[in-house]
């Protein structure tokens, strides 16, 4: 596992619009750290900075030490996974999808990373949509299971850092919580940052962090934070 560190990030979009004005913060290897806040607090952009989207104006983000702007982006891909709120896959089966990104794994491990996100029984299926005349072996997925597709996908990649967005936003509340448990699997020992809008979706983080107009207005764990209201 990987150590992840804002150093007194600040980064604008545009120069009149400052987003983040002076984060810091570190997420201990194998820890887990969330952050919450408005729409628009500047969250999303901090998963930005970390892939080398866009560079902060001042400040630096380091994975185990080292400045990441002297990372090459791609290596940063091998060492980062990322759970989107929105899966798109590939029109292949399911397990080609969990395999994208590690082509050469085992199959042994495919399964595996496929049943701790609960979706071992149909890898040999294909997503809906893509080719009637699969026939049975086609299959249509639920938003939920296409997260779980993503899921795995992770969960095989074992990336050295876990970037989770909101990742649940748009399901049932059941599906959700399901959901919930499968990622808590994944990052569990793993160093990852959550991005969550509600204070209530965040059962086990170490650390959280309220964003409020590009700073973080306050920190601590889950009861800190209610006890202060
Ligand atoms: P959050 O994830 O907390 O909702 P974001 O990090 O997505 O917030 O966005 C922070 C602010 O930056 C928002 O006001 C948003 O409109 C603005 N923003 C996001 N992306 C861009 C962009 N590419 N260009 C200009 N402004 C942007
Ligand atoms: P690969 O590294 O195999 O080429 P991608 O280019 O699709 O795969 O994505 C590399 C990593 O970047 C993945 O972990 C993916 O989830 C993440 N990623 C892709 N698009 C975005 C985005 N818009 N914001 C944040 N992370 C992203």
């Amino acid at each position: 596992a990987g150590e992840l560190r804002f150093d007194d990030v600040v980064f604008a979009y545009t120069p009149e619009r400052p987003i983040l004005r002076g984060v810091s913060f570190t997420v201990p290897a194998g820890r887990t750290v969330a952050v919450v806040g408005p729409s628009g607090a500047g969250k999303s952009t901090l998963s930005r900075l970390i892939f080398r989207f866009y560079e902060p104006q001042s400040g630096r983000i380091l994975i185990d030490g080292q400045d990441i702007s002297e990372v090459q982006q791609e290596s940063l891909r091998d060492a980062i996974g990322m759970v989107p709120q929105d899966t798109v896959l590939f029109n292949d089966t399911i397990e080609y999808n969990i395999r994208y990104g590690r082509p050469d794994a085992l199959h042994a491990e495919v399964v595996e990373a496929a049943r701790l996100a609960r979706i071992d029984t149909f890898i040999t299926s294909l997503p809906q949509g893509y080719d009637t005349q699969v026939g049975e072996r086609g299959l249509k997925l639920s938003g939920g299971e296409k997260q779980r597709v993503a899921i795995a996908r992770t969960i095989l990649k074992a990336p050295r850092i876990l970037v989770l967005d909101e990742a649940t936003s748009a399901l049932d509340s059941f599906t959700e919580r399901e959901i919930q448990q499968a990622l808590e699997k994944v990052s569990e020992g793993r160093t990852t940052l959550v991005i969550a809008h509600r204070l209530s979706t965040i059962v086990n983080a170490d650390e959280i962090l309220v964003f409020d107009r590009g700073t973080i207005a306050e920190r601590g764990t889950h009861l800190q934070l209610l006890a202060k209201g």
